[in-house]
């Protein structure tokens, strides 16, 4: 497996940070191409540093002693066998806390069942639900497809289970709202409508930020407009979708990590534990 950062992190949902946040863990590289992609020094750049299942159970079970609300492993769908090994190890070693999948929701089924007995939150994407517009986006023509199946096969395996306004297990669907591409985000609400209201929490992201560096130069080129913001928030009433969270739109470039740093986050938003170049921090 290969990693760039690992520390806590508030910048999550907030039934995922608990008092001290999210112990997330970034992979390096990526099964996709987003042209809109906010990590491009991970996802086509490659970032980061080799670890071993072994290195990656101690970063987790550090996290773990510093407080972290669940182990949240970012982009790690094409590192799965090592990271079940990974996971398993810790476990045995005392990790209690949930362990969260954030990836991009373009998995197959048979990758998400030898997750099973690993995971107990799944944080994936819904991006797009057109195929014209997945194959432009992201070169996946079959996006909409894989996504969907993988979506109603987590939903049915994990019902949400909340304890102290914290999420315990579950599935956290998360759609990024791209600016002059409204049509997409109407159409994903309305299949999370119709599919997994009530089953599994929504979360709208409007952060989008362009860049002018790898993969995202083929990405809109402004951020969402409050107009925009207001339509996606009218839909969500006129479909009744209450149950999840909405995030204000982006104002500035904040939003983009810089993981050449120690905190690649805005300032407060993160606690670094493990840097690629340096290793543990303290
Ligand atoms: S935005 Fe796309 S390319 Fe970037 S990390 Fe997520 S899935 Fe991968």
């Amino acid at each position: 497996m290969r990693i760039a950062w690992a520390g806590l992190h508030l910048g999550e949902e907030p039934p995922l940070i608990g008092e001290k946040g999210s112990g997330t863990i970034f992979f390096s590289g990526c099964t996709l191409k987003c042209g809109s992609c906010q990590n491009c020094q991970l996802s086509s750049q490659g970032m980061g540093r080799e670890v071993s299942a072994s290195d990656l159970e101690s970063i987790s079970l550090r996290l773990q002693e510093r407080g972290a609300a669940n182990i949240n492993l970012v982009t790690a769908s094409h590192f799965t066998p090592s990271m079940v090994e990974s996971v398993a190890r810790a476990r045995s070693q005392g990790l209690q806390i949930p362990v969260v999948w954030n990836s991009s929701g373009y998995e197959q089924v048979a990758t998400l069942s030898l997750l099973g007995g690993s995971v107990d939150i799944y944080l994936p994407d819904c991006k797009t639900l057109d195929s014209e517009m997945s194959r432009s986006l992201m070169g996946a023509p079959d996006y909409p497809e894989v996504a969907k199946r993988a979506l109603l096969k987590i939903v049915a395996d994990k019902s949400l289970v909340v304890e102290h306004e914290q999420l315990r297990q579950g599935v956290v669907m998360r759609h990024l709202v791209l600016p002059g591409l409204l049509a997409q985000s109407r159409e994903v609400l309305h299949w999370f409508a119709a599919n997994l209201k009530d089953r599994a929490l929504l979360s709208l992201m409007f952060q989008y930020t362009p860049v002018a560096m790898g993969a995202a130069r083929h990405g809109p080129h402004r951020t969402v407009s409050r107009r925009e913001y207001q339509q996606v928030l009218a839909w969500l009433e006129e479909l009744g979708i209450d149950d999840g969270f909405v995030q204000d739109p982006a104002r500035n470039d904040d939003w983009i990590p810089d993981f050449t740093r120690s905190n690649p986050f805005p300032e407060g938003q993160a606690v670094p534990v493990w840097h690629y170049e340096t290793g543990y921090l303290e």
